[in-house]
């Protein structure tokens, strides 16, 4: 299922071996559509196929989270509201939300312009035009 996605078979299996809960609600993967596992690019950009950059999330979550940046869902209300709260997340969720705050100001400017286009969508909601 995982292929699709371009991810590397030595990740896709280190990645089924680490996450057996979904890496943000915690809850136990299973039959229930909302409960199925999905492959979730933690940061949105499916040309980073990393162990830090692919986990695996319940059906519910990624779609919560859609095309939104992962700072920004993290905060919502509508992820606090699914159950997606600080003590649940799992490593790996933590470690790409810091390197995200680290590296926001330089993501739009280091991406060649192949992977720009992918991202164009998640970052400009993290963009504020100030009124003048
Ligand atoms: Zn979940």
């Amino acid at each position: 299922m995982a292929n699709q996605w371009g991810i590397p078979k030595h990740i896709e299996e280190a990645v089924l071996k680490r996450d057996q809960r979904c890496v943000y609600c915690g809850c136990e993967f299973g039959s229930q559509r909302a409960t199925m596992r999905s492959w979730e690019h933690i940061i949105n950009d499916i040309n980073i196929t990393t162990l830090e950059n692919i986990a695996l999330c319940c059906v519910g979550c990624n779609a919560s989270k859609g095309a939104k940046l992962l700072c920004d869902w993290l905060d919502s209300p509508k992820a606090k509201h699914r159950g997606v709260l600080e003590h649940k997340l799992a490593p790996v969720v933590i470690a790409a939300r810091e390197h995200a705050k680290r590296t926001a100001m330089h993501t739009a400017g280091s991406k060649d312009s192949q992977s720009e286009n992918r991202i164009t969508t998640a970052a400009q909601s993290s963009f504020h035009p100030v009124d003048q």
